[in-house]
Formats: structure tokens, sequence, C-alpha cells
């Protein structure tokens, strides 16, 4: 899937091999792309680890490590050639002295939260661009009695000599090698048929299993509740990985993390239906720039805000108001001191999150319900397992619903102040306390 930069990204296989007591561990990464011009070296990004190897189409290349940046020097590849890249290297799960480093550890085995830093690239060398999406076979080989865990679907589980088992995921979707998720640990695979024969797949620890059924089986639900909204479910599978320890919560493709204390101790309805939206808005359809990333995050919050007004008040559309009104309320503060939700200052997050979702009111209140359902059905259509810009949302808002929300939607994502909300002309936003 094009993005920027020398080489397109086309497929992963990734392995990598955890043994208890160790933070180290052996992997290979080998990386199917095409050059999009002539190649005589070529970069992948990867930190924290030690590359042993790398091979070009079989055959030995020459290799230099500089500041996360893996440098290949293979024989020289022509414009539009497909090429295949080997790398043998060990990693060690160590997030360095200020901490930022995607590594979670258990007691016995590990959780990656890559989305903190966008550090995948400390798991396995990748070009970690998220425009460059590329699909991914990930195998992890660990203790028999633990399990291996990756988003997409299982395919293969191989036991091995001395007790230890392979598990290999198949994500067949292209995904962002920032989006992945891989995890060792005690835990169960749970499995069901779900809505639309979307595979609902859970994992949790082995021992809260019990624990946790009731509380996962309202993923249906939650899944029937947004289809309707914005149609089908975009991949094969779906479910909550819910490691031990304090991981998340985030999504990942086909995979919602959200750790099992936070699992155990409530419903987490938003939390759940924030992530689970993602898999459209994020995973399916992915942001980008950072400076799109209102178009997830805002998406995510505004379904999942949607979500838990309507379980408290059924189709009540005064509920959906009120959460959106108390949004309104911070959004002029938020704008000073993060910035507009589609151009906003390089520390932030809440202003893509709340911001973004009231832009996407503001056009609905603007067009309708019906309109605004059928522009977030139409981009969800049309970028499917692609990228969406900013441009292009307005775009196709503009397409599909017939109105020229041009200046609404450019007011709403990049004005210093807060606009008016259609049909709530009594809404108040206050500033930043000076
Ligand atoms: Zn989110």
């Amino acid at each position: 899937m094009a993005g920027t930069g020398d080489y397109d990204a086309l497929d992963y296989a990734v392995s990598l091999e955890y043994r208890s007591a160790s933070k180290d561990m052996a992997g290979t990464t080998t990386l199917k792309a095409r050059a999009t011009q002539p190649l005589s070296r070529f970069a992948l990004d990867f930190g924290g680890g030690t590359v042993d190897k790398v091979t070009v189409d079989g055959q030995q290349a020459r290799f230099e490590t500089r500041e996360e940046k893996l440098y290949v020097s293979p024989h020289r590849l022509a414009r539009g050639a497909e090429f295949t890249v080997t790398v043998d290297y060990r990693v060690t799960r160590d997030n360095g002295p200020e901490g930022h480093g995607p590594w979670r550890e258990i007691e016995d085995g590990f959780a990656i939260s890559p989305q903190t830093h966008q550090t995948m690239h400390h798991v396995f060398p990748c070009k970690n661009d998220i425009a460059d999406k590329a699909t991914f076979t990930i195998t992890v080989t660990a203790p028999a009695r633990l399990t291996g865990v990756a988003n997409g679907d299982l395919v293969e589980t191989t036991p091995l000599a001395g007790d230890r088992a392979a598990r290999k995921y198949r994500m067949v979707h292209p995904m962002p090698a920032a989006d992945g998720q891989i995890a060792v640990g005690p835990y169960s695979r749970l499995t069901h048929e779900g809505p639309d024969g979307v595979t609902m797949r859970d994992v949790v620890p082995t021992a809260q299993v019990g624990q946790l059924r009731e509380t996962l089986a309202r993923t249906d639900d939650q899944l029937r509740w947004q289809t309707a909204r914005l149609g089908p479910y975009p991949f094969g599978t779906y479910g909550i990985f819910a490691p031990l320890g304090a991981v998340g919560p985030y999504e990942s493709q086909t995979m919602s993390t959200i750790d099992a204390a936070t699992l155990a101790s409530g419903p987490a309805d938003y939390v759940r239906a924030h992530e689970l939206n993602h898999q459209w808005f994020g995973a399916s359809v992915t942001p980008k720039t950072l400076a799109d990333d209102w178009l997830a995050e805002g998406h995510a919050h505004f379904y999942g805000a949607w979500y838990e007004a309507d379980l408290a008040h059924p189709g009540s559309a005064e509920a959906f108001a009120d959460s959106m009104r108390m949004f309104y309320g911070m959004d002029q503060n938020l704008r000073d001191t993060e910035g507009p939700p589609a151009a906003p200052k390089p520390i932030s997050g809440q202003i893509q999150r709340a911001g973004g979702a009231l832009a996407l009111y503001a056009l609905r209140q603007t067009v309708g319900p019906q309109l605004f359902e059928k522009v977030e059905r139409a981009v969800v259509g049309r970028f499917k397992d692609g990228v969406l810009s900013t441009a292009d949302y307005l775009k196709t808002a503009r397409e599909v619903s017939g109105r020229d929300v041009t200046a609404l939607l450019t007011d709403w994502l990049y004005a210093k102040k807060t606009p008016p909300m259609p049909g709530h002309p009594d809404w108040k936003s206050d500033a930043a306390p000076a």
C-alpha cells in the first residue's frame, strides 16, 4: 500500500522467541517491498536491538545501524522491483532510562503498548510510517504453558521441542506496523461466532475466564450498535485482549487492548465503544498523518459518547446532545492550550478527541442524521484498507451530502475560536483561565 519514502512495504513476516526469566528475545523479520525509485541503499526503522544478519533476495547484504535506523545496501534494485529483505536480530525488553519504550512486563510474559510513542520499531525492524500499510504474519514462540498473542487470525499452532509452541497469526487486511500487538502470558483464547458471521475472539488471563465471561458477552451488542450506524465490520475477527498489568486501553487491528483489572471492575462501556470504533476509523481507514488523527480519535469519541448516552437513554437525541454540550463547554479552553483539532500542537490529545467529535456533531446538526450517516458510510467504504486525509473527508462530506460544508468543517477543524454549534445557539464555551 502506497506510503511515503523510496519503497512501499507490502507484507511482513515477523517472528519472536520468548523465554521465561530472560528479557532477551531473538527475532526475524522478512519484509516484501517494492522499490518506488532505483535503490542502492534503503532504511528500516529499528531501535533498541542488535542486528545479526541481513539478506536481500537471499543474498547477504551490507548493513549499518545508526539512530534507530537500519541502513541496508543491497545489490542495486530497479524502480518498481519487488524485493525481500530478511533481518535476523535480537531485542531486549528494556524501556530505556525515560521509560519511553513499548514493553509492558508481567511475571511470566509481556505485552506491547506501541501507540504511546509509535515505538513498534523497538520490537521488530519495520517501516514506521502510518501511511504505509502492509499485510502481516506474526509468529510468537513461547513455553507451551503460556500463550503467544498477536492480532489477526490464529492460523497454526506448532508444538516444538522442550515444551514450547509457536503460534502463527495472519492479518490479511493491510495495517501500519505501529498498530500491531504482540504478547505472551498465561492467557486463554475464547472464540464464538458473533453478529454477521464475525469471529469473536477474546484473549484473557486463564485464571479470570469465569469472572470476565459475562462482561465480554456485551461485545456482540456493541458490535451490532456500531454496524447499524457504519455498515459491516471491516475485518473477519474482533475481540478484546485483556492483559495482566497496566496496559492500554488502545486499539490494534481486530483487537482492543483493555487490561483485565479495568474489565473486571465495571462495564467500561465508553472505552469499549471508543476502541471498537477504531476498527473503522484508525485500523481500516487510517489517518494519513498525525494532523489527521482527529479522524480516528474524533470518530472514536463521537461514537463512544453516543453509545454511552444511548445505553442510558435509548434513542434519546437529548442524552447525546447533553454529552456533546459538556465537551462544547471545554472546547475553547482546549483550543487555547492544545490548538485546533486538525492543526494541534505537538503535545496534545484531547482536542483531537473532543474537538474532533464536536466537528462531526456540527456536521450532523447541519446536514441531518440521515445524510450524516450516508457520509460516514461512504467514507468507510471508499477508504477501506487505506488512508484518509482531512481533505479527503471534507471532499466526501461535500459530495455525498450535496451541501457545501467546507466552511463549516474548516472552521471547526482549524479555527482558534470555538464556532457556534448549529441548532444549539445557547451553548457556551469558556476560554482557558488567564
Ligand atoms: Zn482512541
